[in-house]
């Protein structure tokens, strides 16, 4: 049974249509990269596995249980961790404050998150706001950590950083792959740094999810003809 099935989504912004039909699963454990160029439904279908925006057809089964119908924050409790785009934490609470008001119980603590990110220790006294971008990223995957999920969501985890920065980014989620049990889907443009980590690949165009295999299938055919490069 796979940890999280997406089946015939739309959904809507208003009277506007966004999602024409996205299908997609995710076992636990596995690393799936959610692909497509901008604007073709990446950031909506994050929002409707995290019950931010509500479905107008198909079906959402997260560990066997029909979530479709679930309210948000019932959504992370039912164990859907989310790193937004944009990094949202609290500006004005310190590092460790942002930290401990996403706790829930279990194996993620403030310890293992300065463990994963050293930063984050260094700078637990100091207010979000004063972060860098870099380490605000660390804090909003650190945050998403805290509410012990089996499914981590990163929507574009890189976009702005500088490249020694995304190499921190990258690195951290190489060994939640390796040394956990999460699964991860991960959006971001850069095909090369997903190739290190992704198992599979779901491709959305326009709303549509049309190509879905494991990630060493994904050709030039592929990428030039859904990605543009
Ligand atoms: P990007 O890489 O640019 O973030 P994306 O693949 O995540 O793109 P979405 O943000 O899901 O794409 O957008 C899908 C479609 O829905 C686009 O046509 C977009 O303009 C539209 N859309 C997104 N958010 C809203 C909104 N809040 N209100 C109305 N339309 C929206």
């Amino acid at each position: 049974m796979s940890l999280l099935t997406l089946s015939g989504i739309e959904a809507f912004y208003g009277p506007s249509q966004a999602l024409f039909g996205v299908d997609l699963s995710l076992e636990e454990g596995e690393v799936l990269a959610l692909m497509g160029r901008n604007g073709m439904g990446k950031t909506t279908t994050i929002k409707v596995i995290c019950r931010m925006l509500r479905q107008s057809s198909g079906s959402v089964t997260f560990d066997g249980k029909d979530i479709g119908a679930l309210a948000s924050h019932k959504a992370a409790q039912a164990g859907v961790g989310l790193v937004p785009e944009g990094r949202r934490c609290f500006p004005n609470l310190t590092v460790h404050e942002n930290l401990i008001a996403a706790a829930r119980p279990g194996e993620w603590d403030f310890k293992r998150v300065a463990e994963l990110f050293p930063r984050l220790e260094e700078r637990s006294d100091q207010m979000a706001a004063s972060l860098s971008g870099g380490e605000q990223q660390m804090l909003a995957i650190g945050r998403a950590l805290m509410t012990n999920p089996r499914l981590l969501i990163l929507d574009e985890a890189t976009e702005g950083l500088a490249p020694v920065v995304r190499q921190d980014i990258w690195a951290a989620i190489a060994r939640l792959k390796a040394e956990t049990s999460l699964a991860l889907l991960v959006v971001d443009k850069s095909i090369r740094e997903l190739s290190t980590i992704a198992d599979r690949a779901v491709i959305i165009e326009r709303g549509r999810s049309v190509w879905a295999d494991s990630f060493d299938k994904l050709g030039h055919d592929v990428t030039e003809r859904y990605l543009g490069v």
